[in-house]
């Protein structure tokens, strides 16, 4: 056979069934606190997908075939992990991934040790959040590949394990951007405005849900700049850069959550590193 025709036979050969996607190419990070993209098949009907007993996003990628992205728990070991489709289990595997510490100088020993009226605000505060993480709206989210909330350098990443003045605290659930006080804060995606407080550790806060339960929230803001139930347009301002609440400086804090389980926000913007 000539040798040319040998060529193309084999690169017909290893051409997969189909193309990977461009979403499942930039999302799929599955990694404890990342992102796991699994694929569904090209049903009439969107599958029904839970992961960890939570109801997850479902898209058509390409037009063709239904994938669900799941949010991993930064808590989930590398394996074997299942998802529920339809009531039926399908695997997929999660690998390995190291994060850092990072040790914190606070002044404020109130933050590093609420006093028990503090705890009362911030149990209360936490239900609060929580609910809003739990919220799992219809829609679909108007763009997967989020833009920057702010233009700023990253400055701390997810999942840093975090010392505050020595003592351990909970990893950092979010992504963190240098940017002046007072800098705008636009909404990455399109949502709806489903909760703004003044919270002890993250300061004024704004929630955005982006459909299917696919959430954002926005910290340390000096001034928000809308109320709950506003509907937001991809690209609209909801508030500015600030430094309330726990934070040492002026900064952006922005955590991603799918199916309640925050998850590296750098993955949205095209900046993961392993
Ligand atoms: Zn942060």
């Amino acid at each position: 056979m000539p040798r040319v025709i040998v060529f193309l036979l084999t690169l017909v050969l290893t051409i997969p069934a189909h193309a990977e996607g461009f979403i499942t190419r930039l999302l799929n990070k599955p990694v404890p606190g990342g992102v796991a993209v699994v694929e569904l098949g090209d049903g009439v009907a969107a599958p029904q997908v839970r992961y960890q007993g939570k109801p997850a996003l479902v898209i058509r990628e390409d037009g063709q075939r239904w994938i669900a992205i799941l949010g991993i728990p930064l808590t989930i070991k590398p394996g074997a992990q299942q998802v529920d489709v339809n009531g039926s289990p399908r695997s997929f595997q999660v690998e390995h991934r190291k994060y850092r510490a990072q040790h914190i100088t606070l002044k404020n020993q109130r933050q590093v040790n609420p006093n028990p009226e503090d705890l009362k605000r911030i149990e209360r505060e936490l239900a609060e959040q929580t609910e809003a993480y739990r919220q799992f709206s219809p829609n679909q989210p108007s763009n997967l590949l989020f833009d920057k909330p702010v233009e700023g350098p990253l400055s701390s990443p997810f999942g840093l394990r975090r010392f505050f003045n020595g003592e351990e605290r909970n990893p950092h659930s979010g992504l963190d951007f240098a940017a002046k006080a007072g800098t705008p804060i636009k909404a990455p995606a399109a949502g709806k405005v489903i909760l703004t407080g003044d919270y002890f550790f993250n300061g004024k806060t704004v929630f955005v849900d982006h459909g299917q339960g696919l959430i954002s929230m926005f910290c340390h803001l000096s001034e928000i700049g809308v109320k709950v139930g506003d509907p937001l347009g991809r690209g609209e301002i909801l508030g500015k850069v600030g430094a309330t609440g726990r934070a040492t400086g002026p900064h952006l804090h922005w955590n991603v959550s799918l199916n309640d389980t925050r998850v590296d926000p750098s993955i949205f913007i095209g900046a993961f590193k392993l």
